[in-house]
């Protein structure tokens, strides 16, 4: 079902901008499946570069991406996202479609690895110099856990802050959820 969950619903928009040969990011790799659902979309042509701190999310998003027989059309790098445009070569900047975020900790593995408000914007200041025109930032935030409210108000913030002239931002909320709400930004650039 497309909205059963509120990363499937985010997939179906980025679909929309995702297209064979064109360049990815998953910016918090953590399991893999957003890095397959996104080396799947760009296919052989295209590329994925993919971020995590955990060297085991790395090693998981490795395995996934072999057990699924995905294209071989994938860099992953165990370093922080905010790290991106040393990691990402220069002749990509300016041409990258699409970016995603997951924001929060990697369910099942260690719930003190967060992604903290600092790095997050740095991470996401820098997607946003590297996309192209009618490229798409996607960013899925938590709130809830400790320091998730905090991450939630400075992205929401930053987000709101863009210039409409340059880009449009989107909100999308899961707002039946029971407890914390889960909350997804689109960012295009125009
Ligand atoms: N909360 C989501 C999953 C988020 S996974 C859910 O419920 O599905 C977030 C991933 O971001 C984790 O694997 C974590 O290791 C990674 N992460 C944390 N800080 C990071 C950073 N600075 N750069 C890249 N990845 C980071």
């Amino acid at each position: 079902m497309i909205a059963s969950n509120i990363l499937s619903f985010a997939k179906c928009i980025l679909s929309e901008v995702l297209e064979p040969g064109c360049i990815a990011v998953d910016a918090t790799t953590g399991n893999g499946y957003d890095t397959v659902f996104l080396s799947r979309q760009v296919g052989i042509n295209g590329h994925v570069f993919g971020f995590d701190i955990q060297e085991d999310a790395i090693s998981q998003t490795e395995d996934r991406l072999d057990e699924e027989c995905v294209p071989v059309n994938w860099t992953l790098f165990n370093t922080g996202h905010e790290n991106m445009l040393r990691f990402i070569p220069e002749e990509f900047h300016g041409k990258v479609n699409v970016v995603m975020f997951n924001l929060g900790f990697l369910p099942g593995s260690d719930k003190s690895v967060i992604t903290k408000s600092e790095t997050t914007l740095e991470a996401i200041k820098a997607s946003l110099s590297i996309l192209n025109r009618g490229g798409m930032l996607s960013i899925a935030i938590y709130a809830g856990h400790p320091g998730g409210d905090e991450e939630d108000a400075a992205v929401r913030g930053f987000c709101t802050s863009l210039d409409y002239h340059s880009f449009r931002v989107i909100q999308s909320e899961m707002v039946n959820k029971p407890g914390f709400p889960i909350r997804m930004i689109f960012v295009s650039k125009l």
